[in-house]
């Protein structure tokens, strides 16, 4: 950041809000989530009716009527690529909707909003400048914490182990144990190891496994076929010479963790102050229980990287500055008629606190929800078969409108988070997979902003406090 704005930061934490009469606050909220969990949409709607405000009645300082204005400005980091709201905006009106290219690198967006403040200064002060500085970044660069703690040897052990029960996972097991990786180190076979590695990787995802480390083999931005993303696990080696395969794996490993997970933590993890983590629950839930098992994983890791004390690389990194708020938030709850939201929502609590009970994310404020940030459906309630069926209708790709029952979630979350009894039923396996909705044709009158679901109420859980 600027010298202005670390100085802002700096004199908040020392003199709360006092220094709020000399600066202009600044909230750095980030937004993460594994691919395809809904980062784009949730930012780009969020943003659109942040400007525009009219269906925000969760918002407190909005139904207040304290936001006096809202606006985008150049943010403060110059190197940071910036998110590009026009253009996904532009995507989700234009006349035929389409869904935005979603997130593959860090982005930034700064929104400003002028607010007149609540209680006894609001007549000794006028209106104060917020700043609300996005950044939006994928899920699997934070499950690279998890890297920092291993070396080569037990991260490719751990790997190898996860891969067994994958699509393409024994294939590259049977790969990496022909492999004669005492013999000297050749670029190719480097080469055609960590291909086959991601290759596996995308298969696993595309399975709907989430855990699929390193977090840029499958986003490797502007660092694709750099040495440091060309290496793959293999299995232990004693005594493996100077110069050899497994040497140099070894080598670029370590070279992966010290010059790309720990510039990403240090430049951009260390300086959120509230965090919202989407995911693609519903997804997971129809890609079956291993997938589930997968996720539920997945979130526990994740979520450790915001109880630093468990981790001796963050916790010195983070030198006591904590994340305050995190909303962990399943996306796309428009596929699901509304009287099944509380059981989605009771299964992100209940992932939660999976993963809250091995450590407390001490003193962070932490709510679970679900929301869709950008409403593609309508509900119907209809009859079928002597009874009533609540559905969502929606349009699907080629413009075809249909109604949906995408099947029940279980009434009880542990049933489904439980290994042992995720045998037990088929939740949404009926039409669930269908259901690729495009967005609805949106016509935003001024005040409209684009319909969604429980945005406002998540922007108050982040934001509101501070407005
Ligand atoms: P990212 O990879 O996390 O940036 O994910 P995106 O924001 O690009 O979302 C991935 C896909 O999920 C989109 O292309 C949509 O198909 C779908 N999606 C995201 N948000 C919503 C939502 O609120 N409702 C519906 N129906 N689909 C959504």
């Amino acid at each position: 950041g600027t010298l202005a704005d670390t100085l802002t930061r700096g004199v908040e934490t020392v003199t709360g809000t006092v220094s709020e009469t000399f600066f202009e606050p600044v909230i750095r909220l980030g937004v993460t989530g594994l691919s395809r969990a809904g980062k784009t949409v949730f930012i780009t709607s969020l943003v659109a009716n942040m400007l525009d405000r009219g269906r925000m009645p969760q918002l407190a300082a909005q139904t207040e009527g304290r936001i006096l204005t809202a606006y985008l400005q150049p943010q403060p980091d110059d190197t940071i690529p910036r998110f590009d709201y026009e253009t996904h905006l532009g995507a989700l009106t234009a006349r035929t909707p389409h869904w935005p290219d979603s997130t593959r690198a860090v982005s930034e967006l700064r929104l400003s909003l002028r607010v007149r403040p609540t209680g006894l200064i609001a007549g000794l002060q006028g209106p104060r400048v917020i700043h609300i500085d996005i950044v939006d970044y994928p899920g699997e660069w934070l499950l690279d914490l998890g890297l920092m703690d291993k070396d080569y040897a037990s991260w490719s052990a751990d790997m190898l182990g996860r891969l067994d029960h994958r699509p393409e996972g024994p294939k590259f097991i049977e790969m990496a144990r022909a492999e004669d990786a005492k013999a000297p180190f050749e670029e190719s076979r480097a080469r055609q190891l960590s291909e086959a590695y991601t290759r596996s990787l995308h298969a696993a995802r595309d399975a709907g496994f989430s855990d699929c480390s390193p977090g840029r083999f499958l986003l490797p931005g502007e660092m694709a076929g750099s040495p440091v993303l060309t290496f793959a696990p293999l299995p232990p080696q004693d005594g493996a010479p100077r110069k050899s395969l497994w040497r140099e794996m070894e080598r670029r490993f370590d070279a992966y963790k010290s010059q790309v997970v720990r510039p990403f933590f240090r430049d951009h993890f260390s300086r959120i102050d509230r965090q919202v983590v989407l995911v693609d629950a519903l997804g997971a839930i129809h890609a079956g229980p291993r997938a589930v098992e997968d996720l539920r994983r997945t979130m526990a890791e994740i979520l450790s990287a915001f109880r630093p004390g468990r981790n001796a690389f963050l916790s010195q990194l983070l030198m006591g500055k904590r994340v305050e708020r995190i909303l962990f938030a399943a996306t796309k709850a428009d596929h699901l008629h509304h009287s099944q939201h509380p059981r989605l929502t009771a299964i992100m609590e209940a992932l939660m606190r999976d993963a809250r009970d091995r450590a407390s994310f001490a003193g962070a404020h932490t709510q679970a929800m679900s929301l869709a940030a950008l409403r593609a459906t309508t509900e119907e309630t209809l009859r079928h078969e002597g009874a009533d069926l609540d559905v969502v209708r929606g349009t699907l790709q080629g413009g075809k409108r249909a109604a949906f029952y995408p099947g029940d979630l279980p009434s009880d979350p542990n049933a489904l988070l439980n290994p042992a009894r995720q045998g037990e039923a088929d939740w949404l396996g009926g039409d669930y997979r269908i259901m690729n909705f495009e967005p609805q044709p949106l016509s935003l009158k001024p005040g409209d902003g684009p319909p969604h679901i429980r945005l406002d109420r998540a922007a108050q859980f982040l934001l509101g406090d501070r407005l």
